[in-house]
């Protein structure tokens, strides 16, 4: 039997288990504190538990009328279908086990410091045409900007994919709009050409719509671990964004998983880190881990628990750790968040629910492309804060710095 991870309750877990020990914690949650939900709900959710399970349950079988699309995610770079299921970390990301996850534990989940230290990215991936339609409105009603990865090669090619149109929208919006392949394939398992052409065409897809993509976002959360991938994706982008920790460290030092100093992409012994310019650490929303179904309620609990695991990073106005939240699908509909298949919508309800939670608790919302790289010094820094209603962001100085050159 495998050792999963340790917990954030400090004790072994076997993957095997997890969906018991859920199971039981869940039918009894009037006789368990709330920070024990979370957390086994957070590690599950974000965790490198259950995205096996969703991955292989991917099928064709999906209701007519949605809007995701299922199918077999191929392993060739011959326009593999995209899945409805997206982003999910390969096991070989389990969820950091960060102390500022673990010291939160049992806290006081609605509070937090001043608002100066709240920050929070959202990003949206695959270039649903819900994004648009109800996302947008709700972002749009706080004042917050969001980064879009969008899947180049599909584009406009279904309904329920946004067109150019729609994409230049958001660009007008003040949105960033990033990459996000060409066909949403398994990059793992492509050849040295294939990999130029997601990775490397992607980006020249976007710039002949008049989009300068800096950033590279790796589908399924797959790849970031590989120094051939890696070392693509660094040719054509400054950063990439991965998968699966609730936080990303500026430093890259807060997570318990690597004992990283700075966030260099490679260790002296020639590993790849944990976290570095081309493995930015997110959190990517998925409601569904072994055979438990995550209600929006529950959802919300997890987002909670996730923004305000910051806090114990982020004093005094100095910014260490930022929650990178990832949504997929937007749907109004509960039977189309339910089904295992859609394991990645988020409900509008759910989302602006959680925006309003933003908003009325004072954090600020950051974009992706406002993350800068320091290669000298091998940290992370925001490149320019946007003043807060607080007018507090002056004061965050510490690893924020003036526009990169
Ligand atoms: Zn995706």
């Amino acid at each position: 039997m495998k050792i999963y991870r340790e917990d954030l309750l400090s004790v072994t877990i076997i993957k095997s288990d997890c969906d018991k020990i859920i199971r039981t914690i869940l039918s009894n949650r009037g006789k368990c504190s709330i920070g024990v939900i979370i957390t086994v709900a957070m590690m599950l959710i974000i965790g490198g538990t259950f995205p096996n399970m969703a991955l292989s349950n991917s099928s064709s079988q999906i209701p007519s009328g949605s809007r995701e699309i299922s199918g077999n995610s191929s392993s060739s770079g011959s326009a593999p279908n995209l899945n409805g299921i997206h982003d999910q970390s390969s096991s070989a990301t389990p969820v950091s086990s960060s102390h500022a996850a673990s010291s939160i534990l049992g806290g006081n989940i609605t509070g937090g410091v001043g608002s100066s230290n709240k920050v929070v990215m959202i990003n949206f991936d695959d270039g649903y045409k819900s994004q648009l339609i109800y996302g947008k409105p709700i972002l749009n009603k706080y004042g917050f900007k969001a980064s879009f990865f969008i899947v180049c090669g599909k584009v406009a090619t279904q309904p329920y994919w946004m067109n150019w149109q729609d994409i230049a929208e958001l660009k007008k919006d003040g949105m960033d709009i990033e990459s996000h392949t060409m066909t949403h394939a398994h990059l793992n398992k492509l050849s040295t050409n294939a990999l130029t052409y997601e990775i490397g065409g992607s980006k020249q897809c976007l710039a002949t719509h008049g989009i300068n993509s800096t950033i590279f976002g790796y589908p399924f959360n797959v790849g970031s671990n590989m120094p051939s991938i890696v070392n693509t994706v660094a040719k054509y982008y400054n950063i990439g964004r991965s998968g699966t920790d609730p936080l990303m460290f500026l430093n890259c030092n807060g997570y318990a998983k690597d004992s990283q100093t700075d966030c260099g992409t490679y260790l002296a012994n020639g590993k790849l880190t944990h976290a570095n310019r081309y493995d930015i650490r997110s959190a990517s929303f998925y409601h569904i881990s072994n055979k438990h179904n995550f209600s929006p309620p529950e959802m919300f609990q997890v987002f909670l628990q996730i923004i305000n695991s910051q806090i114990p990073s982020n004093s005094n106005g100095k910014i260490n750790a930022i929650p990178i939240i990832v949504y997929h699908n937007l749907t109004t509909s509960i039977q189309d968040y339910t089904p295992v298949s859609h394991a990645s919508s988020t409900t509008v309800d759910l989302f602006a629910q959680e925006m309003k939670y933003l908003h009325d608790n004072g954090f600020r919302v950051l974009l992706l492309n406002q993350l800068g790289y320091d290669a000298n010094n091998n940290i992370f820094y925001i490149k320019k804060v946007p003043s807060s209603a607080n007018g507090t962001a002056t004061n965050v100085t510490t690893l924020i710095r003036g526009p990169s050159p």
